[in-house]
Order: C-alpha cells, then structure tokens, then sequence
C-alpha cells in the first residue's frame, strides 16, 4: 500500500445539534472544500445518517473533480465516542435516537472507506493544537463554550480520552455541589451555569427583576452588546460566567498544570475582554506552582475546528494503518 502523497485526500464531518458540517482536506491542514447542511438531529438516528451520507457523496464528487483521492473519513460528534470501534456510548442529550449509533459501520460499509470517529471537542482540541492557538504546545486543555460546553486534553502531545473513551467531560465539572440539576444526570456542573443557555436565562431573570423591558430574541451576542452599553444586568451575567469559568479552569490548571488554555466555541468569540476576565478569575483559585507559565488564549481556528480536527484523526490513523500494513 503506498503511503499518503499530496493526491491523497480525507473527509471531516463535525456533526452538532443544529448542523452537520463537513470539509474535503489534506493531511497538511489545507481545506479544498467544506460545506454545511441540517444535522437533523431532532429527527433521529436514520435522518442523521441521511445527512451524512449526502454529506460523503458530496465530498466525493468534489474529490473526483479536483483530482483528489479520498482514504479515510474522520468523523466528530457529541458525546461519549468509543474510538476503537467508532462507536457511541450510550445517549448525547441534543441529538434525538443516537444512543449507540455505529458512525464507522454505517459510513465505512456505505462507503468502502475506513472510518475513524471521536467526540467533537476532543477534535476542536486537536485541530487547535496541530494548526492552530495550541501549535507546538505539548500539555493543551481546549473548551468550548456553546450551547454546551466541551472539554479536551492533551497530555505530552496525546489525546487523552479516559479509560473507557468518557473522560475530559470538563463541562461536567461540578462547580456548586448542591446546585443546580444539569442535563447530564449530574448536579451543579459548570455547563449549567456558564453554557450560552444559562448565559441566557440568567439574563433574562436579572432583567425581569429590574424595570427593564425584555427583548423578543436574547441571545449571548445581545448580552455583549448590553454588557458594552453599560446595562449592569449584562454586566453581573458576564461578571459571574467569568468567575463561574476561571473556578472551573482553576481546578483544571490545579489537576493538570497545562502549558496552555484554549477557549474557543461561539461565546469565546465575544472578545479578549471576555478571555480576559476569565483569566482574572481563574488565578484566584489556580495554585501558584500550577499555574506558572500557564496561557489562557483564544482558540484560533472558530467553526472550522471540529472539520480540521476530523481531517487530522482521519489522516493520522490512515497514515498509521498504512504504515502497520507495511510492516
Ligand atoms: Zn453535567
């Protein structure tokens, strides 16, 4: 088997709870075409799959045409992804019907290509740290704030998944231990306190307490937009997501002593502000010893990530396969 040429191309999905975005790329990084369509994830398992397989058939029309052949599909997705076996764990809370889907099976027999899939934020982190605000750190935790908020870990230039491919859940890191219910089963965790969601609703009970009217659409962008303006209700919300986020990174920095933080996701693109004050915080309650040297930084490569980081995974375990088979 020949080993990866320039020709040699790999697809990335990032599959989320409203999109299934999807990108035609090299192993170098370089992207020659991405789209994105429904995700159809309120419509269950089969509609998913639909999306995904439209998505491949596209990708590899564009492959043919552009004289590009593709060897493997990396594939991202929330929850708890069995990577050996491409796999999910059990259910993800935004996508309808997708407990235990089989993302290699499905697409590899479909497609006769070998498929290599991992949980979303863990290829976030991996797409920042090959290309991105990571690159050439070794010791990387990257988050991402959203309607969830994801975690991944790189430990001496690995992808740390846990035992049982269910760790670096670091949205699920428990901030108030008689807080409040979150949507994984788990009580007080950060995700419930510091997602855009809550970012939201907080907003909104501030400003039903106050004379102020509340607007039709409350999303994180108006929160900014009012917290620029001077309004203290969207003040307090980003003063206490700011300090609920550095009580969070604290314990990690303490846990892990990273050489570098990577904030990424659609609230970290509030602005250095935002990262900022989030530094702020987090020093109050890091260890000196842990947190010496550490940056905390926005990541780089926005809603490209997930797709880049699906490119590398199916790269780098193409490359390994074809270099075991040679052997
Ligand atoms: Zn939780």
């Amino acid at each position: 088997m020949e080993l990866t040429s320039l020709k040699d191309a790999f697809i990335g999905l990032d599959l989320g709870g409203t999109f299934l975005k999807y990108a035609l790329g090299t192993a170098d990084g370089t992207i020659f075409y991405k789209n994105k369509i429904p995700s159809n994830a309120k419509k269950g398992g089969a509609a998913i799959f639909s999306a995904m397989f439209a998505a491949v058939a596209d990708l590899l029309k564009q492959a043919e045409s552009s004289n590009l052949k593709v060897k493997a599909i990396g594939c991202g997705s929330p929850g708890a992804v069995d990577f050996d076996r491409g796999k999910i764990i059990g259910n993800t809370p935004n996508l309808r019907d997708w407990a235990d889907a089989d993302i290699r099976g499905r697409l590899s027999s479909r497609f006769h290509l070998p498929v290599w899939a991992d949980n979303d934020a863990n290829l976030m982190a991996l797409a920042e740290c090959r290309y991105g605000a990571a690159k050439g750190y070794r010791y990387v935790i990257a988050l991402t704030l959203g309607t969830g908020i994801g975690g991944g870990i790189f430990i001496g230039d690995e992808l740390y998944r846990g035992a049982r491919f269910a760790g670096s859940e670091i949205g699920h890191m428990s901030i108030k231990y008689d807080g409040i219910p979150c949507n994984c089963g788990g009580i007080g965790c950060i995700e419930a306190y510091a997602s855009a969601p809550a970012m939201v609703k907080s907003y909104i009970e501030k400003l039903s307490r106050s004379d102020l009217p509340i607007p039709k659409t409350v999303n994180t962008e108006l929160v900014f937009a009012q917290a620029q303006q001077g309004q203290m209700e969207a003040i307090s919300v980003i003063d206490e997501t700011c300090h609920y986020l550095g009580a969070a990174i604290g314990n990690v920095v303490n846990i892990f002593n990273p050489e570098i933080i990577v904030i990424g996701g659609g609230v970290a693109d509030a602005g250095d502000q935002f990262i900022a004050q989030i530094w702020q915080q987090t020093q109050k309650y890091a260890m000196a010893a842990a947190l010496r040297g550490v940056k905390l930084v926005r990541a780089q490569l926005g809603n490209n990530a997930g797709m880049i980081g699906a490119i590398a995974l199916a790269a780098d375990y193409y490359k390994l396969s074809a270099a075991k088979q040679q052997e």
